[in-house]
């Protein structure tokens, strides 16, 4: 069906085939040195390839144990996480699943990193799940674990509690916000599992390392985090 009908680029409106259009997808894909632990970019010094520790991570190292991201939370990327998010183009969340994908596959090679026992989403709150509709971490999850050939657990973790959103609120009070607002899911056990943690936007980490924090205290043994894109 998608083959017979033209669509136009989610960022620049070019109408062709993809979702996102080849000239676009360059720019976004354009891939960066980061900080194999939080995807920070490492600036032109660090070499690709050999995959640095940026120096927050060396000093502080952070719950999580790797970060594979597509590219900077900056415009004009960052049209495909708000389309996604707050316009409900759904295929979006497709599309950034196979650029993460493609991502992992060339990043494994490099940086070896290891496939995770069970990939799962960010949990909105139920309060903000039921004002979207769906929960674009999980919308981007279910298809990035099928290419990847890895489980996938829509409710490993839950939201214990709702949380004024993070964007909000300076790092301090986004870490105190944080407290207790996860929680493994029911009938889940995560002990020595290597769990792989979905989202669209890594901002701060703050979230995304509480999360963590919650699943090796379940006795996770290793967490990466997955996300689509990194503000720098
Ligand atoms: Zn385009
Ligand atoms: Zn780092």
């Amino acid at each position: 069906m998608r083959a017979l009908l033209p669509a136009a680029c989610a960022l620049c409106g070019t109408v062709q085939d993809e979702t996102v259009c080849a000239g676009c997808a360059e720019e976004l894909l354009a891939p960066l040195p980061r900080c194999r632990c939080c995807a920070r970019p490492l600036g032109r010094a660090a070499g690709p390839g050999n995959a640095p520790i940026c120096s927050q991570c060396r000093y502080e190292p952070p719950p999580f144990d790797a970060t594979l991201a597509l590219g900077d939370y900056a415009s004009p990327q960052d049209g495909t996480v708000l389309a996604l998010k707050f316009g409900g183009v759904l295929p979006l969340a497709d599309w950034l699943a196979g650029e993460l994908a493609s991502r992992w596959q060339a990043a494994s090679a490099t940086c070896g990193l290891t496939l995770p026992d069970v990939l799962a989403p960010i949990p909105l709150s139920p309060r903000r799940l039921a004002e979207r509709g769906f929960n674009q971490s999980w919308e981007i999850a279910r298809p990035l674990a099928r290419r990847l050939g890895v489980r996938a657990a829509p409710t490993l973790l839950a939201r214990l509690r709702d949380t004024p959103a993070q964007a909000t609120l300076d790092l301090a009070a986004r870490q105190a916000n944080l407290q207790d607002a996860f929680g493994l899911g029911p009938g889940h056990d995560v002990a020595g599992l290597h769990v792989g943690l979905v989202d669209d936007v890594m901002t701060s980490g703050a979230t995304l390392g509480e999360a963590a924090r919650v699943l090796k205290a379940h006795g996770a043994t290793r967490v990466t985090l997955l996300v689509a894109l990194r503000t720098p």
